[in-house]
């Protein structure tokens, strides 16, 4: 642990000294690199128990400086050790989170620049280039001309999905409360699948509707999981012999569970009828619809009001990174602007600007376009294809490998490079499945070699093995089948020998 003796007077006279900030930046440069280098090394998963830190760390801040060699030895020894590596080839639980060099960069530049764009004004690039990125990116999903700028929509660069249901769900809100009353807040009605995200659900409570009015329409291994448009067409129907009014559907293409994909087409179809806003949720599998043969995956989206990915699960965007589109920019403006007169401006009096505060929850924002920028111009939309077809084609093995063995069973058919798994409850030798597959699970895990995680659907526990780490090759995905494959071997024998 560093002491006073640490202290570096030159750094301390200048938080932002040019050559320090230069021999300092190339030192982190040099340990990431080292990092992504060694990355194999370490347990995937962070093997520390709760409260490891506490021990290892003062309790109290230090008053004197400290060097950055000294806090970068506290980093190898105490905070590696609770890192669970996201990076790693051998990481295949949630989504992965796909960062590159020029992610990276892009992240670097804008934490550099540190701008606070918040409007156009307070750095006109930082809005400019925002606007030109969302147009080039939905220009190459194919979206509707509606959804751009060039066609009177626009998309806008959040953080998270989270944030981005919770802006298009209040000015769904808003939109309808200004046809029917603001005071007849409780009866809209906000729909999803029992797939979809939680996020719905939170951004309905935080935005102030009835806590019954949130529909998770059922779903079925029947039709992999996918909301059926005759589901919500009842759904709605009962709703409306009730005196509510339908609001909000969320169609999510690309589910966290399964990577279910609800019939955008269809959906919107029934939806439509009800003037609610329809929201596509496409938050993993919107990334891979720049590759010609997977943009069917979100067909119709034309007739809905919005549309986001998370350009930080697969699009080698470092967190965080979500792109949201809307065909009326008006609607978040309307609920989500404020116009405080310290931040008045020609520039925006005239209408001729984008004030990116008001399509959000946020004032202050990140300069996240540098690093789509990046993205796309260091690799180019040809290798970003490849990259994201690498990965389906690997998940394609791994799951011609799960087939071969007999024990297992795949549970849904596979959707792009998620393979959802599982023993079959027949070789449980009359134990628990879900049990057995738990087991299964968490000794993968615990050994660090691999790191997989779970969804529990319809009752079942499944295994996921989700293929999208940036450094995953074939050859982690054979390895992570046969230590799939042996930590069975180990179980199924012990629960023979027990049952
Ligand atoms: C990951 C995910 C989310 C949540 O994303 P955040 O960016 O963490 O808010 C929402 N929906 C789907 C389908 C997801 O896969």
């Amino acid at each position: 642990m560093g002491s006073n003796n640490d202290y570096n007077s030159f750094s301390m006279n200048n938080p932002l000294d040019p050559e320090e900030f230069k021999r300092q930046g190339y030192m982190i440069v040099d340990f990431l690199a080292d990092y992504y280098h060694n990355i194999e090394n370490y347990s995937v998963l962070s093997q520390v128990d709760p409260g490891y830190l506490q021990k290892n760390l003062p309790s109290y801040a230090p008053f004197g400086s400290e060097s950055i060699e000294i806090i970068l030895q506290d980093i190898k020894r105490h905070i590696i050790p609770g890192i669970t590596h996201w990076q790693s080839p051998n990481f295949f639980a949630f989504f992965p989170s796909s960062g590159s060099t020029a992610g990276f960069m892009g992240e670097m530049l804008s934490t550099g620049l540190n701008t606070v764009g918040f409007n156009w004004l307070s750095s006109p690039a930082a809005t400019e280039l925002e606007t030109m990125v969302m147009d080039w990116l939905g220009q190459e999903l194919r979206l509707p001309k509606e959804f751009l700028f060039t066609g009177h929509g626009g998309g806008v660069m959040l953080g998270t999905t989270c944030e981005a249901i919770l802006a298009t769900l209040v000015a769904a809100r808003d939109r309808m409360l200004n046809l029917i009353g603001r005071d007849n807040i409780g009866k809209l009605v906000v729909y999803g699948s029992d797939q979809t995200h939680c996020a719905v659900q939170k951004a309905a409570h935080i935005a102030g509707f009835d806590p019954n009015n949130f529909r998770a329409i059922k779903t079925s291994r029947s039709s992999s999981f996918s909301l059926l448009p005759q589901s919500l067409l009842k759904t709605i129907q009962k709703d409306l012999h009730s005196g509510l009014v339908p609001c909000y559907l969320c169609a999510t293409v690309g589910t966290t569970s399964t990577t279910a994909i609800d019939p955008v087409g269809a959906l919107c179809h029934v939806a439509k009828n009800y003037g609610m806003w329809i929201h596509v949720d496409a938050a993993y599998a919107g990334s891979a619809c720049i590759c010609p043969e997977f943009r069917h995956l979100i067909d119709g989206v034309e007739d809905a009001d919005s549309f986001s990915l998370n350009a930080h699960k697969w699009f080698l965007t470092n967190l965080d990174c979500c792109c949201l589109w809307v065909k009326d920019p008006n609607s978040l403006i309307k609920s989500l602007s404020t116009n405080p007169s310290y931040l008045h401006n020609n520039a925006s009096e005239s209408k001729q600007v984008v004030d990116y505060k008001d399509w959000q929850i946020t004032l202050s924002r990140r300069f996240r376009a540098l690093k789509v920028w990046l993205v796309l111009r260091s690799y180019g939309i040809s290798n970003l294809r490849n990259f994201l077809r690498s990965h389906v084609e690997m998940a394609k093995s791994f799951e011609e490998l799960v087939k071969l063995d007999k024990r297992f069973e795949i549970v849904v058919p596979r959707n792009l490079a998620m393979v959802c798994f599982r023993v079959i409850p027949s070789v449980a030798h009359g134990g628990d499945a879900n049990e057995i597959n738990r087991k299964l699970l968490d000794s993968m895990n615990e050994s660090g070699r691999v790191y997989m995680s779970h969804a529990m659907v319809d009752g079942m526990f499944i295994i996921r093995c989700a293929i999208g780490a940036t450094l995953t090759q074939q050859e982690h995905v054979i390895i992570a089948w046969k230590i799939v494959q042996e930590h069975a071997n180990t179980i199924l024998n012990k629960t023979a020998i027990s049952a």
